[in-house]
């Protein structure tokens, strides 16, 4: 728990949420500025700014919680999407995982793809690098 953090908050009860689901590591609510009807943050408890702070145990609900709410929803398109970062978006340093609606082209989450060209000699060596480490 992080005092000055809004999402600790939440999850203490200290600021009122339209909790979705609770259990012992993590926490669902609708967010308060949805993209789409149906927006919602799933939350690890433990607080954590990015991904990589998060320790395996307490991620380990979030995509079936995540899946939940999509189903409930009824949303036949949707969006799981966590930001890591100011430059990638991420606005509250407490990991969330958005789970957004895409009802129509103007709803939901917008995205730009800047897909670059491929160069097959440097994606290999990215690929063995990356493999040695794993
Ligand atoms: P991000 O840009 O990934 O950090 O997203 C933060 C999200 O938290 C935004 O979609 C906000 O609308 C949402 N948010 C911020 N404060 C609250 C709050 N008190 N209750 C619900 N959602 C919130
Ligand atoms: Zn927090």
């Amino acid at each position: 728990m992080s005092a000055a953090c809004i999402f600790c908050k939440i999850i203490k009860g200290d600021i009122p949420s339209f909790k979705l689901f609770e259990s012992d590591k993590v926490f669902a609510f609708l967010d308060i500025q949805p993209l789409s009807r149906g927006h919602a943050l799933v939350i690890p408890k433990y607080h954590g700014a990015k991904l990589t702070d998060i320790p395996d145990e307490d991620l380990q609900e979030i995509l079936p919680v995540a899946k939940k709410i999509a189903q409930v929803t009824g949303a036949e398109d949707f969006n799981i999407l966590q930001n890591n970062g100011r430059i990638a978006h991420q606005v509250v340093d407490h990991v969330h995982f958005h789970m957004i609606p895409k009802p129509n082209q103007t709803e939901g989450l917008g995205i730009e793809w800047p897909a670059q060209d491929t160069d097959m000699d440097k994606l290999k060596a990215l690929f063995e690098e990356l493999k040695s480490k794993i």
